[in-house]
């Protein structure tokens, strides 16, 4: 029956829905460097929610929202969204590196001061709770792979008191390098992950052969991403993440 040696899953968009904070921590940030926006606005705006699929790190979520706050559409972002990334990041006028602190900084701050608060901001998919839990009691190796700071990640698992193995966040590098040097350790390994480019990029990895990847259909997924979707990389839905390896798609 096959079954993986070691589950690697990503965070947002597969075990998490943070669209709330994403939303909320990027408009505190972009309003910080000069964003206009009504104060009293709490609800995530419809094209923050579309662009949302296409994000990579963290530090794009502030810049969507500073160009969302100047006027711009999401259909702009659809578009090519590489293009009006660059475009908006020179009108902000912050590097990557910076905007990317300044998130982090907001989200210390609020993890210090108002954990609570900031924890309510993420909600955990149905099921996946469970499913973790089961997979610690079951001695089933899981790790987390995210591009966001792993102290947050931690503060979100740790009050699911869930326990993966181990969390490998933005600081750990690539997730392609990551899961390298994780199968030098144990093999096979599953990953599981929203953003079909990660996924294609470990597919590219020759020495990346023997991990299995699933696009986790729950997640923050482009409208078209399911017909792009091709061998070796499988579609999960969450009712089968949640059911027994066996019956996954291999
Ligand atoms: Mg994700």
């Amino acid at each position: 029956m096959p079954r993986p040696a070691l589950i690697a899953l990503d965070l947002d968009g597969v075990l998490v829905d943070g669209m709330e904070e994403y939303w909320r921590s990027s408009l505190h940030v972009a309003q910080g460097f000069g964003a206009p926006w009504p104060a009293l606005e709490t609800q995530v705006p419809p094209d923050f929610c579309r662009i949302r699929p296409w994000v990579h790190r963290g530090w794009e979520m502030v810049v969507v929202a500073w160009a969302l706050a100047h006027g711009a559409t999401a259909s702009l972002f659809l578009k090519d969204y590489r293009a009006a990334l660059q475009h908006w990041q020179g009108d902000l006028g912050q590097s990557s590196a910076q905007l990317q602190l300044a998130l982090e900084q907001c989200r210390q701050h609020q993890l210090h001061h108002e954990p609570l608060p900031w924890l309510a901001q993420h909600r955990f998919y149905p099921g996946v709770v469970e499913r973790l839990q089961d997979w610690s009691r079951e001695g089933v190796a899981w790790t987390v792979i995210t591009t966001k700071g792993r102290d947050f990640a931690a503060a979100l698992l740790d009050h699911q008191h869930l326990e993966p193995t181990a969390i490998h966040g933005r600081e750990s590098g690539a997730k392609s390098k990551v899961l390298e040097h994780l199968q030098k350790e144990q093999q096979p390994v599953w990953f599981v992950e929203d953003r079909l480019p990660t996924l294609e990029t470990v597919i590219g990895e020759p020495q990346l052969g023997n991990v299995g990847c699933y696009l986790a259909a729950w997640g923050y997924l482009r409208p078209n991403d399911q017909e792009q979707l091709g061998p070796p990389i499988h579609w999960l839905e969450r009712h089968t993440f949640c059911a027994p390896f066996s019956t996954w798609p291999a």
